[in-house]
Formats: C-alpha cells, sequence, structure tokens
C-alpha cells in the first residue's frame, strides 16, 4: 500500500546526521528538537502555538479536554473515519453523534451537523478525511450559532488546504499524527495540537506533562503523552519536504485520474473548489457490489488495495446501541477501495494497478 523506504534512503544522510545527535546529546525528552520541532510547524501551518504529544489519538483527547468536552458533552462527529476520531471522544467522557458524511468528499455534511445539534452538544469534530478538506465555512458558522468548539482532525491532511488556508488553523483546536505512514510522519508514534488560543494550548501543554505546569505541582490528572527528542528531530527534517512530497501525491493522483477516466463502474476521487486534496488516500469508488471482486483480483496479482473502512463507526461494537442509520457511510463501506499511492511511486506500477482494475471489472473488453 505504502512503501516509505525510499523516502527514508533519499533522506538518509539528514536523518542520520540528527538521530546521532540526539543519541550523543543524551536528550530525549523535552530537548531542544521538541522546542524547536513545534516553532517551525506552528510557522508552517500559520497557527500560534503547536503542542508535541505522543500520538494523533492523544492529540484528539487533549484537544477537546483543553476547549473543555468532558462527561456528560455531546460531539458532532463523522462515522466515515479512523476508530480514533470517535474512540477520542468516548475517552474524555462525552458522547459521539454521528452525522452522514457527503457521498463524494466523505466528510461531514454541514447541513446535518446543524440538524445534530441539541441541548448537549458542545463541539464539532471534522475530518479532513484521506487528505480532502472538510467544508468548514458553514461548520464554523454553526459553532458561532450555537457557542460550539471546533476540533479538527487533520491526522490524515497535513499540508491541505481550505479556501488556501492551511488545514488546522481554522478550527479552534486541530490534531495532528505523525504515525508513520501518515503524510508527515515520524519513526513511531507522534502527534501535536495545534491552537492560535494561548489558554487552550497552556492547557495542552499541562495534559500531555501529568496535568502538571510546574514538574511536581500537577493540578489535574492528565497524561504522559510527550512527543520525544528523537521523533522531533525526524519531523524537522521531513517537515522541510513535505510540501514537495504532498505535490508528488498529487502528480501520481492526476496520473491515475488519467489512466482512470472513463472506466465504467468507477468512480475517481473529488477535489471540491475549496479544497488542496493531499491524497493521504488515494481512494476510488466500485459500483454494483463488484468491490470485493476487485479487490481479491489486484491481491492475487500482488497489489495490495485496502479498505477504508470496512464498518463505519456508527455499525461498530462500541456505538451499535446508538441505533444511527447513516446510509452514506454505510455505501462508502461496501464501495470504497484505496489503491496504492505514495509520493515515490512508480508511474509503471500505476499502469499495472489501473490496468488489473480495468480487467477486474470488464473481463472481454
Ligand atoms: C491516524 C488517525 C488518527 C490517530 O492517529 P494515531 O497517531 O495513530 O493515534 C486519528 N484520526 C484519523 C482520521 C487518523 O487517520
Amino acid at each position: 500500500m505504502v512503501d516509505l523506504t525510499e523516502e527514508i534512503e533519499g533522506l538518509w544522510p539528514e536523518l542520520r546526521s540528527v538521530i546521532e545527535g540526539v543519541a550523543r546529546s543524551g536528550r530525549f525528552i523535552n530537548g531542544p528538537n521538541v522546542q524547536a520541532f513545534e516553532e517551525e510547524v506552528a510557522d508552517h501551518l500559520g497557527v500560534r502555538y503547536a503542542v508535541g504529544v505522543n500520538s494523533g489519538t492523544d492529540a484528539l483527547v487533549i484537544a477537546l479536554r483543553s476547549l473543555g468536552v468532558g462527561p456528560g458533552d455531546e460531539v458532532i462527529t463523522t462515522p466515515w473515519t479512523f476508530f480514533a476520531t470517535a474512540e477520542a471522544v468516548s475517552l474524555v467522557g462525552a458522547v459521539p453523534v454521528f452525522v452522514d458524511i457527503e457521498p463524494k468528499t466523505y466528510n461531514l455534511e454541514p447541513d446535518l451537523v446543524e440538524r445534530a445539534v441539541g441541548p448537549r452538544t458542545r463541539a464539532i469534530l471534522p475530518v479532513h478525511l484521506y487528505g480532502h478538506s472538510a467544508d468548514l465555512d458553514p461548520i464554523m458558522a454553526i459553532a458561532r450559532r450555537y457557542g460550539l468548539a471546533v476540533v479538527e482532525d487533520v491526522a490524515q491532511a497535513f499540508g491541505g488546504r481550505y479556501r488556501g488556508r492551511p488545514l488546522g488553523s481554522i478550527g479552534h483546536a486541530a490534531a495532528f499524527s505523525f504515525y508513520p505512514t501518515k503524510n508527515l510522519g515520524a519513526f513511531g508514534d507522534g502527534g501535536l495540537v495545534a491552537t492560535n488560543d494561548a489558554a487552550v494550548a497552556e492547557k495542552a501543554r499541562m495534559l500531555r506533562a501529568h496535568g502538571a505546569r510546574r514538574k511536581h505541582f500537577s493540578e489535574t490528572v492528565g497524561y504522559n503523552s510527550r512527543l520525544d527528542e528523537l521523533q522531533a528531530a525526524v519531523l524537522r527534517v521531513k517537515l522541510r519536504h513535505v510540501a514537495e512530497r504532498n505535490e508528488a501525491r498529487r502528480r501520481a493522483a492526476r496520473i491515475y485520474a488519467e489512466l482512470l477516466e472513463g472506466v465504467p463502474g468507477v468512480t475517481l476521487p473529488f477535489e471540491a473548489g475549496y479544497a488542496r486534496h493531499v491524497y493521504h488516500q488515494y481512494t476510488v469508488r466500485i459500483a454494483g457490489g463488484r468491490r470485493d471482486h476487485v479487490r481479491d483480483r489486484l491481491s492475487r496479482e500482488g497489489i495490495e488495495a485496502t479498505v477504508h473502512y470496512p464498518v463505519p463507526l456508527h455499525l461498530l461494537p462500541p456505538y451499535r446501541s446508538l441505533g444511527h442509520r447513516l446510509p452514506e457511510a454505510e455505501r462508502a463501506a461496501a464501495e470504497v477501495l484505496s489503491l496504492p499511492l505514495w509520493p515515490e511511486i512508480d508511474p509503471e506500477l500505476q499502469a499495472r494497478v489501473a490496468e488489473s482494475l480495468r480487467t477486474a471489472l470488464h473481463p472481454r473488453e
């Protein structure tokens, strides 16, 4: 699905030297790389504050708690995402309220968000899925109208934009993941809370360090959720290359679009006028109940295509009893297929993927 070795090979001289620098310094926690990375990434995203944490999941939990979301609250979010999005809501003691997606972008449908607002609603948690922005202007307008907080889940969309603005700079807070396969990936787990709000940033810094502003003076029960020096050093190197690598993802997406244009039964990814898609995934739809057939056929030819996601969150055991019926998310689960894509992917491999997909669907042509 994703080959990380070429990127690491290309950057190895730089990476080796910073890794060696950290190892030799003997400072592995709370050192100069974390602070420098936080400043550089805040600059890159055009936000005032960036707080490094241990994972994208922790970033969501800490962002929600820093905005005051907790027990008794409801958070409106999408069922069409990685489990961690809703899990974070549950982990802070709140309840996710799932609303259906807009089928072209796979992201929250703003009209449905507004209809779901109730007396317990405290926040909206849009996800920029597959690298494509959610429609944030109407979501921010709803938040203003009802006094809600907005946390962007940017785990899949580092470098993506909404109406020219970097994703993660628009909501009241944003959560990023640096899981190795994300568009900006570390050599292990890592995450970040971004915000323009000084109080939210301060709360997030406190929560990531056992609820203490000063060591040994915990004010609340927090977490051990630090970004470590080695990861920060690797991320500083990779941050300098992320824009060109997102461009390469966009080029690879255009190649797929040319190869697959007009194949009956296949719907290509959509890029809304407001979005700059960074193709964390290149996800197509296969109509007519033939998705699994196509996936199996590709697999037999040694091509790994993946279903993101086989079950929408509202139908998984932790949330089934909420009783949601969300037809667009359920249809997506039956139709989507993510094709292999990474910045260095060989166009010849893409041609082979496209050919296999075409013959799986139309064997006699
Ligand atoms: C990866 C991901 C997360 C969680 O990030 P981790 O770093 O793996 O904890 C959250 N939300 C979405 C949409 C993701 O894709």
